[in-house]
């Protein structure tokens, strides 16, 4: 079907994937549709197997977080449901914010009573009652679709108080971010629904122990959690025959740029960077110069690197990460320089500010980058500044956002040469 207008453009209804098969196939208002479509078959399956049978299930199917870091989500789960504490809390972290990814929005867009019940098992597994939705600002659709999806839910008694009969209470709270790229990193997310400033906190603890109110909490990426509905369906270990030994599963990738169908497209586990990008009608139309994988965190992967699997150990090999799913194409007539430019902006705008490394490297960054991309300024001393500030940020940074804030650059200095080959450090400049 056509997309709706402003909705990406995903590879839909085809029975043979496991997570978009519904996407443009069901009414993402109707219940009785997701129903009539396999949905809640999942749930009932979940509440026969029991909460520690659920967990089993996802820890043999070696699921890991789809949100970019990769952490087994069986692991997180078991950490969680452990915890003497109660309450305990899940919360679905649906702040999609990495420059490149639209994989969740489609998912809440056109499957939210998927995200509904996938969030019910996790409360089930996790023994939660109370589950937080927190979704990025700007999805005002997806917002309405699982606004009405709990709403549906809570009719039928799929949410509230013994649902199915089963004995398990559990509802379902949204709560919308305001636009600060910060608040989807995990534990700024629970400052940002205490009624906190969205500024991460140190870690450990870990969320699995001290997280949402200080409660045990499992936090977990949209994509991940509908990756549980087929796992509690077929089984850990046949899904865990999908993909790579291990980078298990299917997995979603946002593909962009010079590429002839962008969208979002789903591809098992070690599927080559080739494959998808010939799904998506290939890069063009002028010739390709490099891929940027796994977005502004990640690392960019040559036109002559094409064949590498998609899998993390693939992407590690190749320099890059998969990140949430980015897949930038880059054609010869982009300058990459300015690009660069605009990622280092990036960063120093959605720095908190919380911590020197980054608030301080991220402006400095931005202004070597500026420099180099304009050739005023010293080429040398500018790289070898870069180079350390860098460094700093990597090591001293409290959360993701500084840690990786060099990574893209890092990688096109040394894969793709973008300001020349001669290096030196600040102490020899000196
Ligand atoms: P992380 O490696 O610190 O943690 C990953 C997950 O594992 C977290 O939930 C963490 O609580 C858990 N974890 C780690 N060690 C644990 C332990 N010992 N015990 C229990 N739980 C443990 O990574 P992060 O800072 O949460 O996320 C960084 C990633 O986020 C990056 O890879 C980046 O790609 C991604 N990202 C995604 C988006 C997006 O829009 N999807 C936006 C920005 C960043
Ligand atoms: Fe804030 Fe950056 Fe420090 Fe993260 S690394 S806490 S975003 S200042």
């Amino acid at each position: 079907p056509e997309p709706e207008p402003g909705a990406a453009v995903p590879q839909s209804g085809d029975p043979g994937l496991l997570l978009l098969r519904r996407v443009g196939v069901v009414d993402p208002e109707s219940l009785d549709d997701y129903r009539s479509h396999g949905g809640y078959a999942a749930l009932r399956e979940a509440l026969r197997l029991g909460p520690s049978g659920v967990i089993r299930e996802v820890s043999d199917s070696g699921l890991v977080g789809r949100g970019g870091a990769a952490f087994p989500t069986g692991r997180k789960w078991d950490a969680t449901a452990r915890r003497p504490e109660t309450p305990r809390y899940i919360v679905c972290n649906a702040d999609e914010s990495e420059p490149g990814t639209f994989k969740d929005r489609v998912l809440m867009e056109g499957d939210p009573f998927s995200v509904i019940e996938a969030m019910t098992i996790a409360g089930y597994a996790n023994g939660a009652a109370t589950g937080y939705l927190y979704i990025r600002g700007e999805y005002p659709r997806a917002l309405s679709r699982l606004e009405n999806a709990i709403a549906r839910a809570r009719d039928r008694g799929l949410l509230g108080t013994d649902i199915l009969g089963s004995g398990f209470d559990f509802d379902i709270e949204i709560r919308r971010g305001a636009g600060a790229y910060i608040c989807g990193e995990e534990t700024a997310i629970f400052n940002s629904i205490e009624g906190r400033r969205g500024e991460p906190r140190s870690k450990p603890p870990f969320p699995v122990e001290r997280g949402l109110f200080n409660r045990p909490t499992a936090i977990n990426n949209v994509e991940t959690l509908v990756n549980v509905l087929p796992i509690v369906l077929m089984g850990g270990p046949a899904y865990a025959r999908i993909g790579t030994g291990r980078s298990t599963g299917p997995k979603l990738f946002c593909v962009s740029g010079s590429v002839r169908r962008p969208g979002v497209y789903e591809v098992p586990f070690g599927a080559t960077l080739r494959e998808l990008l010939t799904l998506a009608g290939g890069a063009g139309p002028a010739p390709l110069r490099a891929v940027l994988l796994g977005g502004a965190a990640g690392g960019f992967v040559r036109a002559d690197e094409l064949d590498i699997p998609l899998t993390f150990e693939g992407a590690r090999e190749a320099g890059a990460t998969l990140g949430s799913g980015v897949v930038l194409v880059l054609d010869d007539t982009v300058d990459l320089a300015a690009i660069l430019v605009r990622i280092a902006a990036f960063f120093r705008d959605e720095s908190c500010g919380q911590c020197v490394p980054c608030r301080v490297g991220t402006v400095r960054q931005e202004e070597a980058l500026q420099r180099l991309s304009l050739g005023t300024g010293p080429r040398r001393t500018d790289l070898a500044l870069l180079r350390e500030v860098g460094a700093a940020m990597r090591d001293a940074s409290i959360c993701g956002l500084g840690q990786t804030a060099w990574n893209a650059v890092e990688s096109a200095i040394d894969r793709l040469g973008v300001f020349g080959a001669e290096e030196t450090t600040l102490k020899e400049v000196r």
